[in-house]
């Protein structure tokens, strides 16, 4: 099964041995050393030691990125121990947040206050710095990325200098900070504007796919955060539907949670993957069965909607493309599945978004829908994901940064109108591409290189 990106770069003489892995193990490296700062003096302390020692630098989150954009032989900072909400600004509604801080942790420290992030994607064990590093979106066609909500943050860049950001000051340089890849400094806090807390009333249904269509834009115009799940070589979509709402939570009990979150959607999902390539038709039956005896109808509070655990391992392609191109990728998706032939029992999941102006976001300037190809982690990828690329190459697609692609910054440049102004960031912050790695390398170009073009 072809790896893209692995960390390759050589180091060995300081190699620690210790390997890092991603949550999904397709991407490995061995840092040369790990760290585990709790104050942003020891943050500055690492990255001046990287100078020194002419090493690399890569702040880690909770390691949920497929692709190997974490990937370091470097240092390593693992920021689980940086994770306490600084201050909360009860005029404004923002927090600011030390870096590492899980979403789950953040979503229980608001709730607390009252409050709640305006949107959320499908897991919360993310780290902040992690989830707004890689453009980390949930769906809603009103609501933009995490990254959006950031209002301010305080970095430490490649000289080992902390540079603080608020968004009247740099606007630029804020945008270009927020879907940053990890490639303009190490995130020491993150201030986020937040909402009041609020419920969501979901609804899950399986619609056939030409009843789908028939009310497609209705749908995502009237639903405050649609997410569509479709079965490849099928013609059934499950819908899930979430309205916010002021009706007070009506949870599902723990025992309906789970069956339904961690049985079905993992277990039951991953005995129908393993059953798949032999009996392609028993994989089915499981999944329609298991389906079938889900709750359909909820209401909690909002992160405990948007967010499910995800215990299997699966391998993940994601690309937004804007919204108008739509049903032509999708209907193109479906012939590549019929042309393939293979079993591909993870569904795709499908979801809109509105756009944003950070200069890497995926949905930059344009309201866009994500399409996510899956498949398990045993299974090959190779051809499922080169023809799902090439069906959005030619819609302009914009691969998420935190998931496989086989893009390159010479093919990604035309696609992202403020490029350049990126990379003039970099090259500010990071001169000399201490915060840099093969990944890095392949989608941005070598750092230190403006005005040679990607
Ligand atoms: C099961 C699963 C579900 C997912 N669901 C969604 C979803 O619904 N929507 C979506 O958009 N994405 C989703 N993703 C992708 C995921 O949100 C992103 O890949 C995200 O970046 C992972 O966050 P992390 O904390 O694990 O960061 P990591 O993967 O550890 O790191 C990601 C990047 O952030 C950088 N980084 C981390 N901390 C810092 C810091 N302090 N300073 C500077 N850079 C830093 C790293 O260097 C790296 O470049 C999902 C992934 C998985 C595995």
């Amino acid at each position: 099964m072809t790896s893209i990106g692995r960390s390759t770069r050589p180091g060995a003489a300081l190699r620690s041995g210790r390997v890092w892995r991603n949550f999904a193990h397709n991407q490995r490296a061995v840092p040369a050393r790990w760290h585990r700062p709790r104050t942003e003096d020891e943050l500055v302390a690492v990255v001046r030691r990287a100078v020194e020692e002419g090493l690399t630098v890569k702040a880690v989150g909770a390691g949920h990125s497929y692709s190997a954009v974490a990937c370091t032989d470097g240092h390593l900072l693992d920021l689980s121990d940086y994770d306490r909400v600084l201050d909360h600004d009860r005029g404004t509604g923002e927090v600011t947040v030390q870096a590492g801080i899980p979403l789950w942790k953040l979503a229980d420290e608001l709730a607390a206050r009252g409050r709640a992030l305006e949107v959320l994607g499908d897991i919360n064990v993310q780290s902040v710095a992690g989830a707004i590093s890689t453009g980390t979106h949930g769906p809603g066609i009103r609501y933009a990325n995490i990254a959006s909500n950031v209002t301010g943050c305080r970095l430490v860049d490649g000289t080992g200098r902390i540079v603080d950001l608020r968004a009247g000051d740099d606007p630029g340089m804020l945008a270009a900070v927020r879907v940053g890849l990890g490639a303009l400094g190490v995130l020491s806090t993150v201030t986020v504007r937040t909402v009041p807390a609020f419920n969501l009333h979901i609804a899950e249904s399986a619609m056939r796919l030409d009843r789908l269509f028939a009310q497609l834009d209705e749908l995502i115009d009237t639903t405050d955060h649609l997410g569509l799940f479709w079965f490849p070589g099928s013609d059934v979509v499950l819908v899930k539907q979430r309205m916010r709402t002021d009706e007070p939570a009506r949870p599902r009990s723990r025992r309906d949670a789970w069956l339904a979150d961690v049985v079905v959607d993992n277990h039951v999902l991953d005995l129908a993957c393993t059953v798949a390539s032999r009996f392609p038709q028993v994989a089915r039956s499981i999944i329609a069965g298991a389906s079938a005896k889900r709750p359909h109808e909820w209401v909690d509070r909002s992160d405990r909607v948007f967010c499910t655990p995800r215990t299997m391992r699966v391998l993940e392609m994601e690309y937004a493309i804007a919204r108008e191109h739509f049903v032509e990728a999708f209907e193109r998706l479906g012939r590549l599945v019929d042309r393939l032939g293979t079993p591909l029992p993870v569904p795709v999941e499908i979801r809109w978004t509105k756009g944003d102006d950070a200069l890497l976001s995926h949905a930059h300037e344009r309201d866009s829908v994500y399409v996510a190809a899956h498949v398990h982690h045993r299974q090959p990828y190779d051809q499922y994901f080169a023809g799902f690329e090439a069906i959005m190459d030619d819609f302009d697609g914009r691969p998420h940064w935190g998931k496989l692609h086989f893009q390159t910054a010479e093919t990604l440049a035309p696609r992202y109108p403020r490029w350049d102004e990126f990379a003039v960031a970099r090259h500010r912050l990071d001169p000399d591409g201490r915060f840099s790695n093969p990944y890095l390398d392949r989608v941005l170009g070598a750092p230190g290189r403006i005005g040679d073009g990607p």
